[in-house]
Parts: C-alpha cells; structure tokens; sequence
C-alpha cells in the first residue's frame, strides 16, 4: 500500500495493530487500519433436465475455458442475487435457486467460492459479454480438460456424484497449494 485511501499520506506501516494478532497497514498520520480480507466470488451451476449450463470465457483469465457461471459480489447484494446476477451476465440465463452447493476456498489468493444450484428457467439461454459461447452438458460431454477453475471442477464432480447417489449435500473444499 503507497497512500492511506483515507488521508492520502505515503506509505501507511506494516506492523500488528494494538489488541490485534497480525500485521496491517496502518496509516502514522490518521491511524487508519486498513483491513483486507477475502474476496468472495458467487456462482450458479444452472440445471436444465439432465445437463448443466457452462460458459465459455471472453475474459482473462483463462480466456476460452469454461466455467460455472460465477463472479465478484458486488457491494449491496447478497450471495444469492450476485450468483444471479453472474448467470444473466454471462448466460442471459434465469434460475431459480434451489440450494447452496459448494464452499470452496483458496487461501493463497484469498478467494472463497461460493456456488448455488439453480433451475434453469424455461431452458432459455444466451451468451453474454463474458462469454464466447454458452452450452448445455450433459455429464459425458463435459469438456474437463478445459475447465477454468478448480472451484468449477469441484463442483461439476460433486454435482454428478449427487446425482449418482440421490443425495445433496453442501460440499466444502479448497484449492490449497
Ligand atoms: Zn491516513
């Protein structure tokens, strides 16, 4: 961190705030704490009959993968409306959410995954602005050497075990390396 994003002095410290256990930036003029914490990215894996809807990325990273549609909440929403949101974006897709799937976190690059399942309304679908193409899957279609992200291939892998096994849980995982 170069300024405080509160008073605009150069170079906030590094070191442990008083009563705290780890080391923050904290700004010598105005002494702000500047708390970073994860970033939470809110998704949904639509269903539509026996297939999944995926999107194929126009955006870094992984241009060209694809992914369960999925982004960064946004201030103001919740986790739910943000997986929405995400599905219209990159789908021009409604659902119905029908429950929590997957947990799934990535310490490295503080990032929690947060992915629904979601009824896909009408089978209607499109392709958005961060999108390439959009595709209904069935699971041996699945193109897994192509996938975006590990978070996307834990929960396509959790989603068809559930449905092998008539069982639905909310699965918890995390990319640890
Ligand atoms: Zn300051």
């Amino acid at each position: 961190m170069k300024f405080c994003s509160n008073c605009g002095t150069k170079e906030p410290v590094f070191k442990i705030p008083k009563g705290d256990n780890r080391p923050r930036f904290i700004c010598h003029n105005c002494d702000t704490i500047h708390y970073t914490n994860p970033n939470i990215i809110t998704g949904c894996l639509p269903i539509w009959e026996d297939k999944v809807l995926l999107c194929k990325r126009s955006i870094e990273p992984r241009l060209g993968y694809w992914n369960v549609p999925s982004g960064f909440m946004e201030n103001g929403e919740t986790v739910e409306d943000g997986a929405k949101r995400e599905v219209w974006e990159e789908a021009e897709a409604k659902v119905e959410i029908i429950g929590t799937h997957a947990l799934f976190s990535i310490p490295r690059i503080n990032q929690v995954y947060v992915h629904f399942l979601g009824n896909l309304i009408d089978g209607q679908y499109g392709v958005g602005e961060e999108s390439l193409e959009t595709e209904l899957f069935m699971e041996e279609e699945i193109p897994w050497e192509g996938i975006a992200f590990h978070s996307s291939i834990f929960t396509l892998k959790r989603f068809f075990d559930d449905r092998k096994n008539g069982t639905r849980k909310v699965h918890i995982g995390g990319y640890l390396q």
